[in-house]
């Protein structure tokens, strides 16, 4: 057993090395590689004259096809000019000097993320960045100037830091992942450990033949019992260093709130997600630790561990993330960076989608969730809208809607309040009130936002790429205010009056935060209005206002709500119930099986049961603990 196992590991051992012989074998020697190490799930070819391989990616192109693995081209640190000299190099060749202010480092990786503010000018360096690179020796990633980029700059100070020990954990990661398989056979299991009957604490295991690997790691929050708001790991007997990679679908607490308690508890491995989710997810843990202060189940180290550890995947890419498990994120529609993820388990012999939380609709910020996987046997589905009574209106409509209530109001000289989350559907409607503003359908006297949602919305500015079409297409145009953002104001200029204002205010449950204190301020008001839009958490304030309540408890008082109320229906970042169908009707030709989650226990169950009559396929909506054989 012991000699086979050796053999085994031996023809593995040949097989990664017969990876780097093919590598060296296609190189020429202009490429100058001077080192080949494993990336993280990568392969770094680092190399003293990037030009050459810059200038000819059909030879990367090339070798990913024969090697089947993604190939990243890194600069020789030898090579590479002080920060200082890098700064000057490029400040000499911009057109406007004072346009870049921002440079951030990572000796890691040899990249150096520049903002810019003038749109030529973030053209002109574009185009002139092999040539950059070959100057000062490090890659160059030019990025639209936010507002703020404090969020930013505190998580890159800490990336910068600890390089070398970053450079160790990529190389360690990668032989992890590129070990040789054991076993020729493919087995695959999920775990429920949370999320499942309802929302919140999502998290899922997949057990393979060869790995262990977690779909999203999330937490309920405000519930006090820990065992009920946390994913239940403990009961699978499951020890921290047998997991392979934990992958995170977006920044929501609710996916990824829990994460810094893996690593309070040994994690040492790789966390996987887009590009804009890390610092999306790292900003909703800090504030949830502020929130907590002593109370919280983790703390400052724990969250700063979850940036060391989170190896960024772009949207679209199979990147392997095991011996048998390669992973690829889609834009999933929800949230800037959100993603599904598709599996594809042992050599293609199971292919599993879970959605996360998606939107199967155009937003103003973002695409339609991307429906068109090559192959799809097991999907586990989002249920948050499951039942029929969760048919909502077009956007159009919904957007007229609101149009139509906030106008009613800014008539009589009334100031309107519009609670909401601090990411996700706060950013949409930044998007969408400054659009309004810009097309004159509203024309309040200011819209005011409150510091802590333009932070993330700081976010949807860098990472454009990740935006709709529509916004992409506004910013390539050179449109002078492409997202829309110029008309929003932070609320902490808002003046003492502020009559015919829109506020819009953390949080969406009104149970604390800014929002409830502006909600005193204009109970008394009967021409102010309380706007209502998204998915209200059942039993909370707004919920009960929602349901016709006026007389309702704010923090410790009873107030009498004389303002009038609007509830603007569909304006929600997860699928209605149609979409749903949508959907899957989209994917159902190789469907084998559809599995229920995020929802209620009557959402969950009623999807599944509704899917099953349609489709024909067979479904489940399991509960937390419970496991299911995929293969
Ligand atoms: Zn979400």
């Amino acid at each position: 057993m012991i000699n086979n196992m050796f053999e085994r590991v031996s023809q593995g051992q040949t097989a990664n090395q017969g990876i780097m012989a093919t590598i060296l074998k296609h190189l020429p020697s202009e490429t100058g590689v001077t080192k080949i190490e494993y990336e993280g799930p990568y392969i770094g070819l680092h190399t003293k004259t990037p030009r050459f391989l810059l200038e000819h990616q059909d030879l990367i192109s090339q070798l990913v096809n024969s090697i089947k693995k993604r190939i990243v081209i890194r600069t020789d640190s030898s090579i590479r000019s002080s920060e200082r000299a890098t700064k000057q190099i490029i400040a000499s060749i911009c057109l406007s000097k004072d346009d870049i202010s921002d440079f951030f480092f990572d000796p890691a990786l040899g990249e150096v993320t520049i903002f810019v503010g003038d749109p030529n000018n973030f053209a002109m360096l574009s185009q002139n960045d092999i040539d950059l690179t070959e100057k000062t020796g490090w890659r160059m990633i030019f990025r639209r100037k936010p507002r703020n980029n404090r969020i930013y700059k505190s998580i890159n100070e800490i990336l910068s830091k600890r390089s070398t020990e970053r450079i160790l954990f990529y190389k360690q990661t990668g032989e992890k992942i590129f070990r040789p398989r054991l076993s020729r056979t493919t087995e695959a299991n999920i775990v429920c450990l949370g999320g499942f009957n309802e929302t919140g604490r999502s998290s899922i295991l997949l057990i393979t033949q060869e790995s262990k690997v977690l779909l999203d790691f999330g937490m309920k929050v405000g519930n006090d019992e820990n065992l009920n708001s946390l994913p239940r790991i403990e009961s699978t007997g499951l020890k921290t260093e047998e997991i392979d990679g934990v992958i995170i679908s977006h920044g929501h607490l609710g996916h990824s709130g829990a994460l810094p308690l893996l690593f309070k508890y040994g994690y040492k491995g790789p966390i996987y997600c887009t590009e804009p989710t890390l610092p999306l997810m790292i900003s909703s843990q800090r504030n949830y630790l502020q929130e907590q202060k002593n109370n919280s189940i983790y703390s400052k180290n724990e969250i700063d561990e979850v940036i060391l550890h989170t190896i960024p995947v772009n949207l679209g890419s199979v990147t392997d993330i095991s011996p048998d498990v390669r992973l690829m994120l889609t834009n999933s529609g929800h949230i800037l960076g959100s993603s599904s993820m598709h599996l594809h388990i042992g050599n293609g012999d199971h292919n599993l989608v879970y959605t996360s939380d998606f939107k199967f609709g155009k937003t103003i910020a973002l695409d339609n969730s991307v429906w068109n996987f090559p192959r799809v046997e097991t999907l586990i589905i989002e249920s948050t809208h499951g039942t029929r009574d969760d048919i909502f209106p077009l956007r159009e409509e919904v957007e007229n809607n609101l149009v139509n209530s906030i106008n009613s109001t800014l008539a009589s000289g009334g100031r309107i309040l519009i609670p909401v989350p601090s990411l996700g559907l706060s950013q949409e409607l930044c998007i969408t009130l400054g659009m309004l503003n810009s097309v004159g359908k509203i024309s309040p006297e200011m819209i005011f936002v409150e510091e802590s949602i333009l932070d993330l919305l700081d976010f949807y500015e860098i990472y454009s790429e990740y935006l709709s079409k529509y916004l992409k297409l506004r910013i390539s145009g050179g449109e002078k205010d492409p997202l829309f953002t110029d008309a929003l104001v932070p609320l902490e200029k808002r003046q003492e009056s502020w009559s015919k204002c829109i506020v819009l205010a953390t949080s969406a449950d009104l149970l604390c935060g800014k929002a409830a204190t502006l909600l005193k301020e204009i109970s008394a008001d009967i021409t102010s209005k309380l706007i209502i839009v998204g998915n209200p958490l059942p039993l909370s304030p707004i919920f009960n206002i929602a349901n016709g309540e006026r007389s309702i408890l704010l923090g410790k008082r009873k107030i009498q709500l004389e303002c009038s109320v609007d509830v603007i229906k569909g304006f929600t970042d997860h699928s209605d119930y149609n979409q749903l169908l949508a959907y899957v009707s989209r994917l159902k030709p190789k469907l084998r099986k559809v599995i229920t989650n995020h929802g209620p226990g009557n959402k969950c169950h009623t999807l599944a049961t509704n899917l099953n009559k349609i489709f024909k396929i067979s479904t489940q909506h399991p509960s937390v603990h419970e496991s299911i054989k995929l293969l």
